[in-house]
């Protein structure tokens, strides 16, 4: 079962997840195993345990096998090269999983892989702040230098536009979208409905993994085909954090 995958050490804790049939390709297993979930919260003797923790300002670092869960649902489309929306991006842990799967280091094999995107969202300046301290003592600085990783403070409900990927719409009265950017988007925190802007800056062909609910939330998946086609599907039922307003989050409510 899930919840039993807690280890002594991260690789501990892949192994397990493994073992548990949650993490089922290579690739979510190597990209994990590159980041020690220690350097992403705040009490390291809790790091390999297999459950969500606190990371102050209401919010929780996810547990690991929901990371997992999301990595293996949206693997088809974190290929070398894509870009990758994080909305509620919190510590940091899972942009730094997704860069290692969207921009790989040079191997004799491929000594020159495609270089992609991460894209984290937090409306909680402090969070961000401190994801980015979490990812350069991750060894992830020079990426945040490039732009390979960039993490932004915002409403993540409204998704987020790249410079240069908008255009003013003179009926709309407002910047919109050129391109739909994002080739997979993973929400880490409860929509009470699903955000139409995210389902619109998914790209054709594209997926998102996305938890929805109030009292009852569940993970839907959601997938754009290459003709534009929108198909939804109910996944699982989950506990998350809400996707809301940032004082409702600091009071709790
Ligand atoms: N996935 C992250 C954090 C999960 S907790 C991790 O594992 O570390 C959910 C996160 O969503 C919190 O960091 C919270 O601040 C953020 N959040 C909630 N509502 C938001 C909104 N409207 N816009 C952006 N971020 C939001």
């Amino acid at each position: 079962m899930a919840w039993r995958c807690s280890g002594r050490s991260n690789n501990d804790l892949i192994r397990n997840m493994r073992r548990q049939g949650i993490i089922t390709s290579d690739r979510v297993a190597d990209a994990m195993a590159k980041v020690d979930r220690v350097n992403y919260v705040q009490r390291p003797g809790d790091a390999y345990q297999d459950s969500p923790q606190s990371i102050g300002h209401g919010a929780t670092i996810s547990a690991p096998h929901m990371h997992a869960h999301a990595l293996e649902n949206l693997l088809p489309y974190i290929r070398p090269g894509a870009t990758v929306l994080d909305v509620g991006s919190g510590s940091g842990y899972l942009a730094a999983v997704l860069h290692h799967l969207v921009s790989p280091a040079p191997s004799p094999d491929n000594p020159n892989p495609p270089q992609g995107k991460v894209i984290g969202i937090d409306h909680i300046p402090e969070l961000v702040g401190w994801s980015k301290h979490n990812l350069e003592q991750d060894g992830l600085g020079a990426a945040l230098q490039d732009g390979r990783i960039e993490m932004i403070v915002g409403d993540g409900r409204q998704g987020y536009i790249p410079a240069g990927m908008s255009s003013f719409s003179a009926s709309q009265g407002k910047l919109i979208p050129s391109t739909a950017p994002y080739d997979a988007i993973h929400v880490g925190a409860a929509a009470p409905t699903l955000p139409q802007a995210l389902i619109d800056q998914l790209n054709a062909p594209g997926k998102m993994f996305i938890p929805v609910g109030i009292y009852s939330q569940s993970i839907w998946e959601v997938e754009k085909t290459a003709a534009g086609h929108v198909r939804k599907r109910e996944l699982m039922g989950v506990m998350y954090v809400p996707l809301t307003d940032p004082d409702r989050q600091r009071n709790g409510v």
